[in-house]
């Protein structure tokens, strides 16, 4: 079965539109990396797929469940573009939550916020509250969050937003770690240099249609960088409209 299905997916915001028949399958322990220019529905794409937003037509599953059914989310980390947290909650505190939302109790959970501080290097924060903390503590929180419980399936938006170059390659490390452990991966990124390291397929969002979607070297042509190719579909499609 697929971790996750676009089935002929279209999305309207009002008259706008923000996915136009989009279908993307991704399976089981595969890491893919959704790339595409600003609007092009990247965002879209992953609240649709986590159940915040209805399609407008077409059908959308998580393991072949409607993502709407919360137990169709379990087992699924999210890390969001904007991280909205509780300003006045303390870094283990808001783990703590996160860890009950994601089923694990007790001992378990302890152990799991534990992991969580050491693995994003925010131990010594763990009192801190949220509000005090700068941009890329606050994404390497967003991170924890995310990873704990080890997800079957792991959701990024643009996960290295806001992070210095420690960060950028600890991030690499962790989704590199939890393709490692099994977890499927989709990330959405402008970074395409990082996503030519973590993923072994893209899917090249443009204005809401999907034009790309394999293995890096079915999308790739000899020699091409991903940068150069994401270029070409995008150039190419803008002049052919
Ligand atoms: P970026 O790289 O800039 O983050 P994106 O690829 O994630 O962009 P989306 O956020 O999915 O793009 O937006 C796709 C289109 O849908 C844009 O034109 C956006 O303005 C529009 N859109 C997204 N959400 C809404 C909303 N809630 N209401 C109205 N329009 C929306």
């Amino acid at each position: 079965m697929d971790a996750l299905e676009l089935a002929c997916v279209s999305k309207r915001y009002g008259g706008r539109s923000a996915l136009s028949e989009v279908s993307l399958q991704l399976e089981e322990g595969a890491a893919l990396g959704l790339l595409g220019p600003n609007g092009a529905g990247k965002t879209t794409a992953l609240r649709l797929l986590l159940g915040f937003a209805r399609p407008s037509s077409g059908g959308v599953s998580l393991r072949g469940q409607d993502p709407r059914d919360a137990r169709a989310r379990v087992g699924v980390g999210y890390l969001p573009e904007r991280l909205v947290l509780p300003e006045r909650t303390r870094v283990d505190d808001f783990l703590r939550f996160h860890g009950s939302l994601a089923g694990i109790g007790g001992a378990d959970r302890e152990q799991a916020v534990h992991d969580a501080l050491k693995l994003t290097d925010l131990a010594s924060r763990a009192r801190d509250r949220l509000g005090t903390l700068s941009k890329g503590l606050r994404q390497r929180v967003g991170f924890a969050q995310a990873l704990m419980g080890r997800p079957a399936l792991l959701l990024l938006d643009e996960p290295t937003s806001g992070l210095d170059p420690l960060g950028v390659r600890d991030a690499r490390e962790w989704i590199l770690r939890a393709r490692e452990q099994g977890t499927t991966i989709l990330v959405s990124s402008h970074v395409l240099s990082e996503v030519e390291r973590t993923c072994d397929r893209v899917a090249i969002l443009h204005e809401g249609s999907l034009l790309a979607d394999g293995r890096l070297d079915e999308v790739l042509r000899d020699g091409e960088s991903l940068e150069d190719a994401f270029v070409r579909l995008v150039r190419g499609e803008a002049a052919a409209s």
